[in-house]
């Protein structure tokens, strides 16, 4: 059995958190480093110097030679650069650790090669990190010793934000002041700062590490480009929920070790409804520190898998036939004194605060469905959402039944009396338990779902940072509630106007709910009817972010300026392009370096075949006929791979951005579909030995 796990003791060692401050810090120090975490307080010089040292011995003892400021760039991945904690040596020769405040404040990385979107040419380069210090310092360790990890926003010299970081710490700061002045007008006057809560569950497929490296199309592009389905997929549903293997089993407990020791709350493991296909959950946290775990969490994922023998993959559709991943985007909205904003109570119908905030909501998605669903747009993702797996990509806002039967009282007769009862569930088996029953069942297929006391958005690709879709949720709900707040500061009578107030949002914004089967083509004809947009793909999804609506959203909140959200449109285009280009660029290299010489080699055999066969004076027919039918999908497959090859060199004649990103959606896509039809049925007709790559079954069930 394996060694016992201390998980209270270990929880957090490598983090320079809260208790760590208090013990090392002096009194003073340390309540200032708070001033400036809880109220946003500038850190003076010498504080932070202070800091630095405390932080820098802590570091040490843990073995840290190196910092670094870590940060998370437009690429989708984070960054960081290591400097040693070395001075230059002394007379005597001997080097001292040393880490300034300066140094902890602010970095200048040599940042000029990260996507800018137009904001900085390369010859006026200059990018900034800053402190978070919001977000906990920690200690990783790797192949590269021991790091301390200081995570930090990245900005131009401008101050435009360059990162995933700086723009989502600001919408936290819209939604605590809007948060406040709606709690404050129903009489709080206790709470001092509200914060966005979030908890994504991120999916994930395990593949084994030796066979991953047989396939370019997983190494290049996180997704195989070829394949034919396995004899057996997810049809079963053997897979989802079910005994977790000892190989993963072992991995799951390693992953969980390192996260708790750097402080992640991991919580939840469960195999997935795809074979081979995981999820991990942590406990929800604040949104900047979520995000920041959830980085920690994909980070781990994939180097603990390389311990293993395995290969973590967290693209959203690596095999085509069975589910992808995604990330289940949990929020909430909680006071500093513990009180949830979308708690509903036990009788909605006569909570007016959650009521509003509710109405609010409501108005929030339905005025911008086009930024969220931006928001989840991610080359990967565009596999999932709509393809009935994956909710739609059409916005709308599961509420269960309970609340929607407030929501019709409220809007039908302008009062709610009651709040329907969830009473207990029946089994008809004596010997188990009373089990209370949720007043509400759930829905899977919704993309934007009530669930008790959060919105789950199920949007979000599992590959993708959960900044941007935190940004635009708070950003949103933000404003809705400023703007109800602007009318009801001014009522007159404040129960009349708010009530007048909700049923006016709830009538105006009612198209957006939607409890039924998110998957049905009925539903689509019927979200075409209300006027909801279904925006099927990334590249159609992008003008959202540059549309007068959106500018003026984010620009009234500070959010992001107008040439932030030009620059973040541009960096999409081109991620879009890249994307798609290296997944084409990779098939051609596949099909014409490994298949067709493959298949080439296995119609010599048959040929050799039906002629040696013959020579024997027997009937040669199914070589025969195999040959020719091999034949005939070579020649397919060449013809593809020509058409491909050519439409990918034409792309190098279209102009970058919009057009090239909409080039490669319109035409190399469908080329490459071309290409992989007749190489998958290929890969039924030839011998497995000879076939250069491992198969999906191989992928799927041989971990
Ligand atoms: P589910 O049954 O939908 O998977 P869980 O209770 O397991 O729900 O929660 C899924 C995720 O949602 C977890 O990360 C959990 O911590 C998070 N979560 C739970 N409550 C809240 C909340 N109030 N705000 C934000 N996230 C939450
Ligand atoms: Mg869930």
């Amino acid at each position: 059995m394996s060694e016992f796990i201390n998980v209270s003791r270990i929880f957090g060692e490598n983090v320079f958190n809260d208790t760590v401050m208090q013990e090392r810090l002096p009194k003073k120090v340390y309540k200032e480093l708070k001033k400036t975490i809880e109220e946003g307080k500038e850190l003076d010089l010498a504080t932070a110097d202070v800091i630095a040292h405390e932080m820098k011995e802590w570091a040490i003892e843990k073995g840290a030679t190196h910092y670094t400021h870590w940060f998370q760039p437009l690429t989708g991945v984070t960054a960081e650069k290591h400097d040693s904690f070395i001075s230059a040596p002394k007379d005597d020769g001997k080097v001292l650790m040393s880490f300034s405040g300066k140094e902890l404040i602010k970095g200048e990385p040599d940042a000029s090669s990260f996507p800018s979107g137009g904001l900085r040419a390369t010859f006026e380069a200059r990018g900034y990190t800053a402190w978070d210090c919001t977000s906990p310092a920690f200690v990783r360790q790797d192949a590269a010793g021991a790091t301390l990890c200081i995570p930090t926003a990245f900005c131009s010299y401008t101050g435009e934000a360059l990162d995933q970081k700086t723009p989502l710490l600001r919408s936290m700061e819209a939604i605590n002041i809007q948060s406040l002045r709606l709690l404050r007008l129903f009489g709080n006057t206790t709470s001092r700062r509200v914060t966005p809560s979030v908890g994504p569950e991120q999916e994930y497929f395990l593949v084994d590490k030796e066979k991953y490296l047989q396939r370019k199309d997983l190494i290049y592009t996180g997704r195989t480009l070829f394949g034919a389905m396995p004899p057996k997929g997810q049809e079963l549903d053997d897979h989802y929920f079910g005994t977790i293997r000892q190989r993963i089993a072992a991995f799951m407990k390693e992953v969980n070790e390192e996260l708790w020791r750097l402080g992640v709350t991991a919580k939840t493991q469960h195999n997935e409804v795809a074979p081979a296909q995981h999820e991990l959950a942590p406990i929800y946290a604040e949104a900047n520190v979520a995000v920041d775990h959830n980085q920690i969490v994909m980070k781990t994922l994939k180097m603990v898998a390389c311990r293993h023998g395995l290969q973590c993959l967290l693209h959203e559709k690596p095999f085509a036939g069975v589910n992808g991943s995604g990330k289940h985007n949990n929020w909430s909205v909680t006071t500093d004194d513990g009180i949830n904003l979308l708690e509903p109570g036990v009788t909605p119908h006569e909570n007016i605060q959650f009521l509003l905030v509710l109405a609010c909501i409501l108005k929030a998605v339905d005025t911008h469905a086009d930024l969220l669903r931006e928001s989840a747009a991610d080359v990967g993702n565009d596999h999932r959402l709509g393809a009935n797996e994956a909710p739609p990509a059409i916005i709308s806002i599961f509420l269960g039944e309970q609340l929607e039967d407030v929501v019709e009282q409220l809007i039908s007769t302008g009062i709610a009396t009651h709040s329907l009862k969830g009473g207990k569930l029946d089994t008809g088996v004596k010997t188990l338990p009373d089990v209370a029953r949720d007043a509400t069942d759930r829905n899977r297929t919704s993309p934007f779902a009530f669930t008790g006391n959060k919105f789950e958005f199920r949007m979000v690709g599992s590959k993708d940072s959960i900044a941007s879709p935190n940004t635009v949720l708070n950003t949103i709900v933000a404003d809705a509630f400023g703007e109800a707040c602007d009318l009801l500061e001014k009522a007159e009578d404040f129960e009349v106007a708010v009530h007048d107030l909700i049923k006016k949002y709830l009538t105006d914004h009612q198209r957006i709910i939607f409890n039924g089967n998110g998957y049905s083509e009925e539903w689509v004809k019927e979200a075409e009817r209300r006027g909801l947009p279904n925006i099927k793909s990334m590249v159609d999804a992008i003008p959202a972010l540059t549309t007068e609506k959106a500018v003026a959203l984010f620009e009234k909140y500070g959010v992001f300026s107008r040439k932030e959200l030009e620059s973040r449109a541009e960096i999409q285009y081109e991620a879009y392009a890249k994307a798609i280009n290296i997944e084409a660029r990779t098939m051609i290299d596949i099909a014409g370096k490994q298949i067709i010489p493959a298949v080439i080699r296995y119609t010599r055999f048959l040929a050799d075949t039906v002629n040696a066969v013959t020579a024997a004076g027997a009937e040669a027919g199914v070589q025969t006929e195999l040959l020719q039918e091999t034949s005939a999908l070579l020649s397919d497959t060449k013809e593809a791979l020509s058409k491909l090859a050519d439409v990918e060199r034409k792309a190098g004649e279209v102009e970058e951005g919009a057009a090239l990103a909409h080039y490669f959606h319109d035409t190399v896509i469908p080329a490459m579909e071309k290409l992989r039809g007749p190489v998958d049925l290929l890969e039924m007709i030839v011998d497995k030995d000879m076939w250069p790559m491992p198969s999906y079954g191989d992928l799927m069930f041989e971990v």
